[in-house]
């Protein structure tokens, strides 16, 4: 068999072929050039499609936020050595102003919120611990000094755990201020809290 070469490729179109051929290339020109009625269809269709996108796009993202109400809240320490989970839902969230919080944590005020002490477990790391006073428990970890959680023997079944060493703070927004007699003044509050001139058991102003 002749190997083809050259012009040997170029198949001349006979006048017979011709309509042939003009037909086969004329729905390409009009898919190029489409008219008035198929660009508005079109249009029409690519709106469906973002609307349909946008749709499956809330739902995950609904589907998401359910699955983060049901999920356990992780947190940690600065350097990470420390981690640990929460299960169950946490009460008793407030921000806390009074002088031991503030020194413990070398800031004007600490958020916390507590848990029934068996559904607070640390996962990995070693915490240290602190008694603050008689009756009160205070851990860290034992590496960068986050502190991590507060125990008081008057309430042996709750546990108290800093809301700003979670992974997402924002899940767990505080309900009040505590000891806010101790408030510093340059700090003015704002937010529309209830504030409790020391701790919740006493009227909030
Ligand atoms: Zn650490
Ligand atoms: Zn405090």
């Amino acid at each position: 068999m002749k190997k083809p070469s050259g012009d040997d490729w170029l198949v001349p179109i006979s006048q017979t072929e011709l309509p042939f051929f003009n037909r086969v290339r004329a729905p390409r020109r009009q898919r190029c050039h489409p008219t008035a009625s198929v660009r508005f269809a079109r249009h029409m269709w690519r709106r469906l499609a973002t609307y349909h996108r946008r749709g499956t796009q809330f739902a995950f993202e609904r589907r998401s936020l359910n699955d983060e109400a049901g999920k356990m809240l992780t947190g940690g320490c600065l350097c990470g050595k420390v981690r640990y989970e929460v299960t169950g839902a946490p009460f008793h969230s407030t921000i806390c102003h009074c002088v031991d919080c503030r020194r413990c944590a070398a800031a004007p005020l600490v958020a916390w919120f507590s848990v029934k002490r068996s559904e607070f477990r640390v996962v990995q790391g070693t915490i240290a611990r602190f008694a603050s006073s008689k009756p009160v428990l205070r851990t860290f970890c034992a590496d960068c000094g986050t502190p991590l959680t507060y125990q008081h023997d008057d309430f042996p079944d709750e546990i108290d755990v800093t809301t700003c060493s979670l992974d997402a703070p924002d899940a767990v927004p505080p309900d009040d201020h505590t000891w806010a007699s101790q408030r510093l003044p340059w700090l003015p509050i704002s937010d529309g809290l209830p504030q409790y001139p020391h701790g919740r058991d006493k009227a909030a102003v």
